[in-house]
């Protein structure tokens, strides 16, 4: 009967910058998946190209929220959720890459309905348990902010031959910061930052980073990570490499890249990597993390607001006015 059906309350990215809050029916979980009841997602910058041209899906991928499924082991835990969905049996799951799976591409938030909603469906093997003494607005940070800047580094470590390498980081957003703390915790300590908006150039700093000038030619780095995306900020980084030195590429960027084959791409030995996201594996070191840099991680959470704040705070989110809001439903409940 119609009157029973739950309804909940989500955002509807529209495209033209504009978000609205609408009432959808409380989606049904599938075989293998389990409803979870949002506790808090965080915005994200990858979420730009969402609120410019619109989504098909429900948008909100930085997600944690409590399980609801009676009867579940996991009803009731804090979970967050982890968005490349993945077989677990194909080569890469085999080897731990789940999110690089062969089999499936589909990410939650991208590919079907995320976290900027009341509820959502989440396949079982996505969900993430967080520990108890982690709140459930810094949960999302496991993701994004920890996991994608972590795993980054643990990749470029397995090339890099420098014990004590210089590093760069170019872009201080959430993930570029996320990159200096997790550099730190790896004992590298000469971590420059190259960051126009002068006040995340300014927590970098409180960080504990050199900052140096967008684009200065001054120094060269063992490793660079490269985080903004900009194509001028990848150009340089092939400059400033040092023989034997690491790129890795987290910035995200939709339009073609073209690399020139000159002297200086070609007349150095180094590695040019692409990371994405984490293994789920990691998780457990990534909570690690967190914990050892509570306070600073918490600094980055610098907004907290209800669902029909969305619009406006998207807004300010996209004029640079915070680092990693996070929409909020646990004043709600
Ligand atoms: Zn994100
Ligand atoms: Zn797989």
């Amino acid at each position: 009967m119609s009157q029973n059906i739950a309804m909940m309350e989500a955002a509807d990215f529209r495209g033209n910058d504009r978000i609205e809050i609408i009432r959808l029916e409380r989606p049904d979980p599938a075989q293998g998946e389990v409803l979870l009841r949002v506790a808090s997602t965080a915005l994200c910058g990858s979420d730009f190209k969402l609120w410019h041209g619109g989504a098909e899906h429900v948008a909100g991928h930085e997600i944690a929220g409590h399980v609801q499924a009676p009867g579940h082991p996991l009803d009731g835990q804090l979970c967050a959720v982890y968005i490349p969905l993945h077989c677990g049996t194909c080569p890469a799951c085999e080897a731990g890459d789940t999110q690089s799976c062969l089999t499936v591409s589909s990410l939650i938030g991208w590919n079907r309905d995320g976290g900027y909603a009341e509820y959502l469906c989440v396949p079982e093997n996505c969900l993430l348990p967080v520990p108890d003494d982690i709140d459930a607005r810094l949960a999302p940070l496991l993701l994004d902010t920890i996991g994608t800047s972590a795993h980054a580094l643990r990749e470029a470590a397995r090339h890099l031959r420098a014990q004590a390498p210089s590093v760069l980081v170019t872009g201080a957003g959430p993930v570029g910061l996320g990159v200096v703390l997790a550099a730190q915790a790896l004992g590298y300590v000469h971590i420059d930052v190259a960051e126009p908006n002068p006040a995340r150039a300014a927590i970098a700093a409180d960080f504990g980073a050199s900052i140096v000038p967008v684009g200065s030619h001054d120094k060269r780095y063992d490793l660079i990570v490269e985080c903004s995306g900009n194509h001028a900020a990848r150009d340089l980084a092939i400059h400033l490499v040092l023989p034997k030195g690491v790129i890795v590429l987290v910035g995200e960027n939709a339009a073609p890249w073209t690399i020139t084959e000159d002297k200086v791409f070609r007349r150095k030995d180094f590695a040019l990597l692409r990371t994405f996201y984490f293994p789920k594996g990691d998780f457990a070191a990534n909570v690690e993390l967190l914990r050892a840099n509570r306070d600073r991680y918490a600094r980055l959470v610098d907004d907290a607001f209800p669902l029909a704040d969305l619009p406006r705070k998207f807004a300010d989110f996209a004029a640079g006015k915070s680092i990693k809001p996070v929409l909020s439903f646990e004043g709600d409940r």
